[in-house]
């Protein structure tokens, strides 16, 4: 039994948010022209910006974990509040009531990689970070993709051998969002490669500062580089930062990657171009009465208000104690199924003006939601290994015949 009732809890947090942060201004009717016209999807930021606002997030973080609202849901003996999952979606809808420092910091460390670490850390990973990671201290990234292992994640060959009590890492890593301003990664390394490829593998927590880590950007098409290629050349490891049994790294990536796709998928509707923004837009440019974009706007209004409302009947059964049913492995289809609908739509009412930057409101900026579109059917997941998902586990279709499970992955190389 907690020892604070939701209704004297929500009453401490509010006191907590009111004191420390500004209510955000009540949604405003959507007016062309007003207001700012930036509709990316990924955020586009200087460096010298980047560490700035990670500055500010930090210390946000530090200010709600001195209030007790750092580590909600934490066991008390890792410095956690110890209180339920609903305590910290009260928590969270509060806080979207005000404006708070943001820039996504740290949606990969607590989204993914502490829920990991809590999971399968020994004491050593579980007392040195998780604490800090709540508070803002420590930034977590997630190093799993690499060049030839994205989507077959289990085909991974970054190595890790054993040293007496330590591990030596090497090879590279790719797409590694954030790992520029990242203090540890979660890092999946082949320890076996005479085993089936998904037998042999086992997760680390890995300094990200240790010698041995390089860090390189990566230029996307967007503009910004939020990602990087990390190359590893023995990098030393503690056993006691091994993530789970030796050889059990699979069991170890699904737990992350299950944290991401709800995280990612979450949000449901278009994430970002809302309808009565793409209505203005249409009046705007004289194409309301446009029967085929009129026709595609009906299409997109339905679409988001189905994802909305099924990721809603998803959240209320996670807060009533039970499982959700197949609908979230629907969400992240349905967000980037509704991002490319909505972007398809956007690009045919604006043409030619999301070619060139003529300083025109709202026409060019939209080029940065177009451009961050494939970005996001890829992450986490594309689309078509989401569907796969679905088929076989949802609607009970015969397998992908991609998967050998029994070959020791040393025989499965052909290069
Ligand atoms: C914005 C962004 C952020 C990212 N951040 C991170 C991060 O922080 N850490 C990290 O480790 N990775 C990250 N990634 C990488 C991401 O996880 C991979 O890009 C993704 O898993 C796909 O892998 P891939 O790029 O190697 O493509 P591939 O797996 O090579 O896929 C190429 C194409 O083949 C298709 N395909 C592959 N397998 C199948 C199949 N079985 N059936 C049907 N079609 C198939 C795919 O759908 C795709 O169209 C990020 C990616 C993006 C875009």
């Amino acid at each position: 039994m907690p020892d604070i009732s939701e209704q004297d809890f929500v009453a401490e947090a509010t006191a907590f948010l009111e004191a420390n942060a500004k209510p955000k201004e009540t949604e405003k009717k959507f007016v062309w022209g007003e207001g700012s016209d930036k509709v990316a999807l990924f955020d586009e930021r200087s460096r010298d910006a980047e560490l700035r606002l990670l500055a500010e997030a930090q210390a946000w973080r530090a200010k709600r974990d001195d209030a007790g609202f750092g580590w909600i849901t934490g066991p008390e003996e890792l410095g956690g509040r110890g209180l339920p999952a609903t305590y910290e979606r009260l928590y969270n809808q509060l806080e979207s009531g005000y404006d708070t420092p943001g820039g996504g910091f740290f949606t990969i460390g607590l989204g993914m990689v502490a829920p990991t670490i809590l999971a399968h850390g020994t004491d050593v990973t579980k007392q040195r970070y998780l604490k800090k990671m709540y508070r803002g201290d420590i930034v977590g990234c997630q190093l799993f993709s690499e060049p030839g292992a994205g989507s077959d994640l289990a085909g991974l060959q970054m190595k890790a051998e054993r040293d007496g009590d330590e591990w030596l890492l090497t090879g590279q890593k790719v797409w590694t969002s954030g790992a520029h301003y990242s203090d540890i990664g979660e890092v999946i390394c082949r320890t076996d490669p005479d085993l089936p490829k998904h037998k042999g593998l086992t997760g680390f927590v890995v300094d990200m500062k240790a010698p041995g880590v390089e860090v390189r950007p990566l230029r996307q098409m967007t503009g910004g580089a939020s990602f990087n290629e990390v190359f590893f050349s023995d990098v030393r490891v503690p056993d006691d930062h091994r993530l789970g049994d030796v050889n059990q790294g699979w069991t170890v990536a699904l737990t992350t990657l299950m944290n991401e796709r709800a995280a990612i998928g979450g949000g449901g509707g278009s994430g970002g171009a809302g309808t009565t923004q793409i209505a203005e837009m249409m009046r705007h440019f004289g194409v309301a009465q446009d029967a085929v974009l009129r026709d595609e706007l009906m299409k997109l209004h339905s679409a988001t208000t189905v994802a909305r409302l099924t990721n809603k009947r998803a959240l209320d059964k996670i807060k009533q104690g039970q499982l959700p049913g197949p609908e979230l492995s629907t969400a992240k289809l349905a967000l980037t199924n509704n991002q490319t609908l909505a972007a398809n739509l956007i690009a045919a009412v604006l043409g030619p003006r999301i070619t060139a930057d003529t300083g025109e409101w709202g026409t060019f900026a939209w080029t940065q939601f177009l451009l961050g579109v494939p970005g996001m059917r890829v992450a986490g997941g594309t689309d078509e290994v989401m569907k796969n998902i679905v088929a076989e586990r949802v609607l009970g279709l015969p397998k992908d015949p991609g998967i050998d499970s029994k070959t020791p992955f040393r025989e499965l190389r052909t290069n």
